[in-house]
C-alpha cells in the first residue's frame, strides 16, 4: 500500500470540503484532499456548451445575507448579474393559465387572503427557531412529529392556496412536503433568513448569478492548492488510531491528524469507520434521505419571450410538467434558456421517460405558457443529481419527521480526529452553497485553533 503523510485529510471538494482548504492553505497548516469525482465542485457543476454558452445543471444563485458567497466574489474577482425578473409571471393552476406580476399569484380573494395568512404564520414560527438548537423551542416535539404537508393542509382553507404554497415550498426544499418534518422546514427558513428570502428573486436568494457560472468559484478557490486535489479517489475506509487518522481509498492510504469529512450524508454510509462512529451518528446517517430535483434547459438563439413582456417564470400544478420555470439566461442575452425544474415524485415520473420524450413534454408546456416560438429551440438538456453515484440527490439531506428532536446537533459534532462539514452541518444558510462554505471554514477553524502558534 502506497502511504502518504500530512496534517489534514480533507473528504470531498465540493464547496465546503474546498473552503475548507482555503482557510487551511491560509493558515499554512499542510493538508490533501481526497475527491472521488474527476472535477471539483460536486453538488455544483457548470457545463460549458459552447464559447459563450454554458448551464449550472447544480447549484446557481446567490443573493442577499449570503455574505460570504459575495466575500468570496469580491476577493476572486469574479462579476455576478441580476437574474432576470422583469414582466408578467405565469400561473398554470388547475388547466388554466394566466399571468400575474410579483411573488403572489392572482387567484379568487379568499384564497389570497388564506395564503398570505399561512405564509404570515410560517414566516413568524420559523422566526421564533434557533439555529443553532430547533429542538429547544417549546414547541419543537410537535412541529417535528408533523410533516410540512400535514401542516400546510391543515392550514390551508382552499385548494388554490394549497397548491400554490405547496409548488413554491417543493422548490424551496427539492422534496415531498411529506418527507420533511415541520420543524426542519422552520429551521431551513431561519437558516436561509426568512421564507420572504428564500422565495424571492428580488432581494431573495435567487437575485444573483455567477457570469461564467457557478463552477467558477471554486475553481478559482482552489487555484492556489491544485496539486493537493487527489481526484477519482473514492475513500472506503477511516481508521482512527490513538495518534493519527489514515484514511483508505484504492490501494493507497493517507496519514493525517485530523480529518474532515465534506459529503452529502447518505454517502457516509458508504465509508468503513474503525472504530465505529457513534451509534447516533450511524442512526442518523441510516435515515438522512436526499431531495430529488432535476433541472431540464431549453435553449434558444434569444430570449423572445422578453420580447412579449414574460419574466419566463412559469409556476404549475400541472404534475406531467415543471413545477417552477426561471429565465437562466447568460447576462448579455446572447441566449435564451429558460430551465425548469421537477422535484421530488415528478421527478421520478419525469426521468422515467426518454430523453426525446422529456424534451418533448418541456417543449409542449413552454408552447402553452409562451406560444408557438417556444418550438424554435436549438437544444434541450436536462440532469439530476439523483442518479449521480457522489451525490445522491438534491438539493441538500433532508431531515425527517422527530429527527430533529432526536439526533440535535448530532451531524455536525467532531468524533475524536473527525471534523465534520458540508451543508448539511451549517446552522445559517443550510442546504446552500453559503452554509457549505461555512461549514467547511468552522472545521478548518477548529483545527486551526488546536495548532501550535
Ligand atoms: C440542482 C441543484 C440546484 C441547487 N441550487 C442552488 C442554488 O441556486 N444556490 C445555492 O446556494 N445552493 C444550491 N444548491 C445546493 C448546493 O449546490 C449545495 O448545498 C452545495 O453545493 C453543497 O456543497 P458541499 O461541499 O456541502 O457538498 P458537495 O457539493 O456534494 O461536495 C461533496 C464532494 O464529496 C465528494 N465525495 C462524495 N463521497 C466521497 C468519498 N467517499 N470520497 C471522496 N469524495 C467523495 C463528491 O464527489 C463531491 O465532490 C443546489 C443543488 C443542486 C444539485
Amino acid at each position: 500500500m502506497n502511504i502518504q503523510q500530512t496534517e489534514v485529510v480533507i473528504i470531498g471538494a465540493g464547496f465546503s470540503g474546498i473552503a475548507a482548504a482555503k482557510k487551511l492553505h491560509e493558515a499554512k497548516i499542510p493538508f490533501l484532499i481526497l475527491e472521488a469525482r474527476e472535477r471539483i465542485g460536486g453538488r455544483v457543476f457548470t457545463k460549458h456548451l459552447s464559447e459563450n454558452l454554458y448551464v449550472d445543471l447544480g447549484g446557481q444563485w446567490i443573493g442577499p445575507t449570503q455574505d460570504r458567497m459575495y466575500a468570496l466574489c469580491q476577493e476572486l474577482n469574479i462579476p455576478y448579474f441580476e437574474t432576470y425578473d422583469e414582466g408578467k409571471n405565469i400561473l398554470n393552476l388547475r388547466g388554466k393559465i394566466r399571468t400575474y406580476q410579483g411573488i403572489i399569484p392572482k387567484m379568487d380573494p379568499l384564497s389570497l387572503i388564506n395564503l398570505d395568512i399561512l405564509m404570515r404564520r410560517l414566516e413568524r414560527m420559523a422566526k421564533q427557531i434557533d439555529i443553532h438548537s430547533p429542538w429547544t423551542h417549546p414547541n419543537a416535539g410537535k412541529w417535528d412529529e408533523m410533516t410540512l404537508d400535514d401542516f400546510l393542509k391543515k392550514y390551508s382553507k382552499t385548494k388554490y392556496c394549497y397548491e400554490v404554497i405547496k409548488i413554491g415550498c417543493e422548490t424551496i426544499f427539492a422534496c415531498e412536503l411529506s418527507e420533511i418534518s415541520l420543524l426542519h422546514a422552520l429551521f431551513y427558513i431561519r437558516s436561509g433568513t426568512s421564507l420572504d428570502c428564500l422565495i424571492n428573486i428580488k432581494n431573495g436568494a435567487q437575485q444573483h448569478r455567477i457570469e461564467g457560472g457557478m463552477q467558477r468559484i471554486i475553481e478559482e478557490m482552489a487555484k492556489p492548492f491544485y496539486d493537493k486535489i487527489l481526484f477519482e479517489s473514492p475513500v472506503e475506509r477511516v481508521i482512527q488510531g490513538a495518534d493519527s487518522i489514515s484514511v483508505d481509498f484504492g490501494d493507497q492510504s493517507i496519514e493525517a491528524q485530523e480529518a474532515i469529512i465534506a459529503i452529502p450524508p447518505p454517502l457516509l454510509n458508504q465509508i468503513q469507520f474503525e472504530p465505529g462512529l457513534s451509534k447516533e451518528k450511524q442512526e442518523l446517517f441510516q435515515n438522512y434521505p436526499m431531495g430529488r430535483v432535476g433541472k431540464c434547459f431549453m435553449i434558444y438563439e434569444k430570449p423572445f419571450w422578453r420580447t412579449l413582456d414574460y419574466s419566463g417564470q412559469v409556476v404549475s400544478d400541472d404534475p406531467l410538467t415543471h413545477q417552477t420555470v426561471f429565465d437562466c439566461s447568460p447576462a448579455d442575452g446572447s441566449f435564451g434558456i429558460l430551465m425548469g425544474f421537477v422535484i421530488g415524485n415528478r421527478a421520478e415520473e419525469y426521468f422515467s421517460l426518454s430523453e426525446e420524450q422529456r424534451k418533448n413534454r418541456m417543449m409542449r408546456s413552454l408552447k402553452q405558457y409562451f406560444g408557438e416560438k417556444a418550438e424554435t429551440a436549438i437544444q434541450y438538456l436536462d440532469f439530476t443529481m439523483s442518479d449521480e453515484a457522489w451525490s445522491k440527490g438534491c438539493y441538500a439531506g433532508l431531515m425527517p419527521v422527530n429527527s430533529w428532536s432526536k439526533f440535535q446537533d448530532n451531524y455536525r459534532k467532531s468524533e475524536d480526529r473527525l471534523h465534520f462539514a458540508g451543508t448539511e452541518a451549517a446552522t445559517r444558510w443550510h442546504g446552500y452553497i453559503e452554509g457549505a462554505v461555512l461549514a467547511g471554514e468552522a472545521a478548518a477553524s477548529k483545527i486551526i485553533k488546536t495548532q501550535p502558534n
